[in-house]
C-alpha cells in the first residue's frame, strides 16, 4: 500500500449517496458482518425523501400502510445505528480510483480520502446542487460576497445583505439576519412564497415596520466598484427598475440534483444511469455496485422499494468481492445468532 492510500480512511465498502437506498444498504452489509462509511454531499442524509417531500406521505412501503418521507429516513436511520457507519456529510465524492490491488482510492471535494475494499454508488438523480444566480459576472463573486447556503452566519453581520428566494431558506435567512445584519433586503420573482406562513407572516410585518426592504422582481445584474460587489439592479415586475446596495448576496433558488462527477469515473452509462447486472448490481466495474435511481437494467423502476432489493443483493456481491474465499449462505435475523448478536438484540430461544 502506498502512503496516501496508509493515511485515507480503511472500509469495507464506500457508499456513495446517503437517500434510503444508501442507508438501507449499510444495515445489509452491516447483516453480513461488513461495516461500511458513507458520503453524501448534502448536508443531512434522506435524499430525495428529505430535499424533495419530506413531508409527503409514502404509500408503497411494505407492511407501512402509510410513512411520511422524513419518518422513513427517521426510521432508516434508527435502523442502522447498530452497525455504526462513519458518516462524511456536506462532501461530494470527486473521484474513484482502482488501485492495483483491487481496492480503491475514493476522494471528496472536501479531500477526505478512503482506502475501500468496495464501493457502492447510491447517487439517485445525482449531488444535489444549488441552482445559481445567472447574471452577467455571478460567478467572479461566488464564494466570496455571492453564496448560495450560510456557513458562518455572523459573516452577514453588520453588513448590506440582499436575500433572493421564496423559500424556507430564504424567509429564515431574512429573519436570522435582520437586526444583526446592517440592512436586509428580500428579491423574490411573485407576491406568493413556498414558506412557511408563520416566516412569511413574520417578514411582512418587518418589511411594513420598515426594518427590511421587500422588492417584488428579480436581480437583472450585479454591481461593482473597485472589483468588489457594491450592489443589485431588480427588474421588479412592473418592468421598472431599482438600484438595491449590498455587499452580500446570498441566493436561496434551491437545489437541483446532477449526475456531476459519477458521469466521469469510467463506468458503463445508459441515459445518465449506470448500467448494472441484476444478480449482484455490479456495474461494468468489479468490485463498484449501483442501486437505487442511478443504475439501469431491463425493467428498471424507480421505486425506493426496488432500491432496497437492489441493496440486499448487491451486500452479498460486496462481501464476495472483498472476501471471494468465504462461504455465503442465506441466514434469517429471526433465526441467526449471528445476526442478531450483530443487530445487538438478544439470541433467539
Ligand atoms: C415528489 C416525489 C415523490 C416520490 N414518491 C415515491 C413513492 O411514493 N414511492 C417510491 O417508492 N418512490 C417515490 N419517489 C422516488 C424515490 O424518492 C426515489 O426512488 C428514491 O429517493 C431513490 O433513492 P436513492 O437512495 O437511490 O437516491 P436519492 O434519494 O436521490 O439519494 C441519492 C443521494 O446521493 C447523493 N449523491 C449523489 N452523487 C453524489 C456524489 N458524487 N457525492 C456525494 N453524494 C452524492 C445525493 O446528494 C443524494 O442525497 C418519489 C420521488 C419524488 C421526487
Amino acid at each position: 500500500m502506498n502512503e496516501t492510500a496508509a493515511a485515507a480512511i480503511q472500509t469495507e465498502c464506500l457508499i456513495v449517496g446517503a437517500g434510503p437506498v444508501g442507508l438501507f444498504a449499510v444495515f445489509e452489509l452491516g447483516l453480513l458482518g461488513m461495516k461500511c462509511e458513507i458520503v453524501d454531499s448534502l448536508a443531512h442524509p434522506g435524499g430525495q425523501c428529505t430535499e424533495l417531500y419530506p413531508d409527503k406521505p409514502i404509500y408503497d412501503i411494505p407492511a407501512l400502510p402509510v410513512c411520511g418521507a422524513q419518518e422513513l429516513i427517521d426510521r432508516l436511520l434508527e435502523q442502522i445505528k447498530p452497525f455504526h457507519a462513519g458518516f462524511h456529510l456536506g462532501q461530494e465524492v470527486s473521484a474513484v480510483a482502482r488501485q492495483a490491488s483491487g481496492r480503491f482510492t475514493v476522494e471528496t471535494a472536501a479531500g477526505t480520502r478512503f482506502d475501500a475494499g468496495s464501493v457502492i454508488i447510491a447517487g439517485g438523480l445525482g449531488s444535489f446542487q444549488p441552482r445559481r444566480l445567472l447574471v452577467p459576472d455571478a460567478e467572479r463573486f461566488e464564494g466570496t460576497q455571492l453564496h448560495y447556503r450560510v456557513q458562518r452566519a455572523e459573516e452577514f453581520h453588520d453588513r448590506d445583505v440582499l436575500v433572493a428566494g421564496g423559500g424556507d431558506s430564504a424567509l429564515d435567512w431574512v429573519l436570522e439576519f435582520c437586526g444583526k445584519a446592517r440592512s436586509v433586503s428580500l428579491v423574490h420573482r411573485r407576491a406568493e412564497f413556498r414558506a412557511q406562513p408563520a416566516s412569511v407572516a413574520r417578514m411582512k410585518a418587518l418589511a411594513a415596520e420598515g426594518r427590511i426592504r421587500f422588492h417584488e422582481g428579480t436581480i437583472q445584474s450585479l454591481a461593482s466598484s473597485d472589483g468588489r460587489l457594491s450592489g443589485a439592479t431588480i427588474l421588479r415586475t412592473d418592468k421598472s427598475t431599482v438600484e438595491v446596495g449590498c455587499e452580500l448576496v446570498l441566493a436561496c433558488f434551491g437545489l437541483h440534483p446532477k449526475l456531476g462527477p459519477i458521469a466521469n469515473w469510467g463506468l458503463a452509462l445508459e441515459k445518465k444511469a449506470l448500467k448494472v447486472d441484476t444478480e449482484r448490481f455490479q456495474t461494468s466495474e468489479p468490485g463498484i455496485f449501483a442501486i437505487g435511481d442511478i443504475n439501469t437494467y431491463p425493467g428498471k423502476k424507480k421505486l425506493i422499494l426496488s432500491g432496497f432489493h437492489e441493496a440486499a443483493l448487491a451486500a452479498f456481491g460486496v462481501q464476495h468481492y472483498v472476501y471471494p474465499a468465504k462461504r455465503q449462505f442465506l441466514q434469517y435475523t429471526t433465526t441467526s445468532p449471528v445476526m442478531r448478536e450483530r443487530l445487538g438484540v438478544a439470541p433467539p430461544q
